[in-house]
């Protein structure tokens, strides 16, 4: 498995690209681990595709290079990559079995048969399809020839990399969890590079140890799940990641006070928002706290959602979103206070830190 570089990515599908605008994909410059599980998450149209294509040889960027383990692989083509590709839709031949299926990508590059045997053996066992070897693919699930597409890219060990494209479509909801979690298991126990491009953020939050958020043809954010949660880097993440997402209003800073509407806030830093044209305050729902004590509110609605409420509120002329446990009391005159270690402040949509 390789390490995998994207040096200074961009890619216009048109000839002349002119602006940002006509950018699919901005700059991108990372480097994702050897043996990372990453999944691209973001909206319909942000660029996880092309991003995907670049990085597997189908498209050639316009603009940088992508090297596996400090090796220049920009001109190569996905088979000279080695690479392992799983679609949304099984890629599988439906008159061949189960076990000539997997077996094929070994026969074809002329692997020995007591080798190609030991293999796809090893494979139908992680897969969990030994008993189902000998029929023909066209009588199995969607979910099982899934997996014949996956253990066509696990037969290999001469694989860089295994890239999905929303393989669990077509999976029904279930099983999506089932698979999701094979993979994950079969990830640990293997340590393949996986790149898992997916719109639903619960599919890349259990999946992968890093989500790299894409919006409007950027990476705007690369993390653990956690860190997405506690620390976005932006405020579409913040929008993006968790349910209800994360609280964002328009904000006055001046030092360490910070003014929504005619409540001011206090930190213990200045955020660093000189020259931004924008500045605004995001806040989880889940660090705002209702009670007796603070800044009124509005409510207009509770929304129950088992352990927890969802409140919608009012602050300043703003809608904001409540979590509180679901056994809460809300005061006849509620009011509420924010968590200041909660506080993000964001200026023209990026998360800034201290001044100085
Ligand atoms: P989805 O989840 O809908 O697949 P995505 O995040 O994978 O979306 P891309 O398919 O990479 O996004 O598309 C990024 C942008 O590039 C979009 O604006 C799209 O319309 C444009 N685009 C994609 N493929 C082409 C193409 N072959 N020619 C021209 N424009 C394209």
């Amino acid at each position: 498995m390789a390490r995998i570089t994207l040096d200074h990515i961009r890619h216009a599908y048109g000839p002349d690209p002119r602006s940002e605008k006509d950018y699919a994909l901005r700059e991108v410059d990372h480097e994702w681990n050897d043996g990372g599980a990453y999944a691209l998450l973001g909206p319909s149209g942000c660029g996880k595709t092309t991003l995907l294509n670049i990085i597997s040889g189908l498209l050639l960027p316009s603009h940088g290079r992508i090297l596996f383990d400090g090796r220049d692989v920009t001109d190569l083509s996905t088979q000279a990559r080695n690479i392992a590709q799983v679609f949304q839709f099984p890629v599988i031949y439906d008159t061949m079995t189960v076990y000539d299926n997997i077996a094929f990508p070994l026969r074809n590059r002329g692997v020995a048969e007591p080798e190609v045997d030991r293999r796809v053996r090893e494979i139908l066992e992680m897969i969990d399809l030994t008993g189902w070897a000998k029929r023909k693919a066209q009588r199995l699930t969607a979910d099982q020839k899934q997996k014949i597409s996956l253990g066509r890219g696990l037969v290999r060990n001469d694989v860089n990399a295994i890239l999905f494209d929303e393989p669990l479509t077509v999976i029904d909801p279930h099983m999506k969890w089932v698979l999701r979690s094979q993979l994950k298991r079969l990830h640990k126990q293997f340590g393949f590079t996986m790149v898992y491009v997916t719109h639903d953020q619960t599919e890349a939050l259990t999946f992968a140890e890093k989500v790299v958020v894409m919006y409007e043809g950027q990476i705007v954010q690369i993390g653990t799940p956690a860190e997405l949660f506690e620390r976005p880097s932006h405020t579409f993440v913040g929008y993006f990641i968790g349910s209800p997402g994360m609280n964002i209003m328009p904000a006055h800073i001046d030092g360490n006070s910070v003014r929504v509407g005619e409540e001011t806030i206090m930190l213990d830093y200045a955020p660093r928002t000189s020259g931004a044209a924008k500045t605004e305050l995001g806040i989880r729902p889940e660090f705002i706290r209702i009670g007796r004590e603070g800044m009124p509110v509005s409510i207009a609605r509770i929304e129950d959602i088992g352990r927890q409420k969802i409140v919608r509120a009012r602050f300043e002329g703003q809608p904001i979103a409540i979590v509180i446990p679901e056994d809460s009391d809300i005061p006849a005159e509620p009011r509420v206070t924010f968590d200041p270690l909660a506080v993000g402040i964001y200026a023209d949509s990026w998360r800034v830190g201290r001044e100085g």
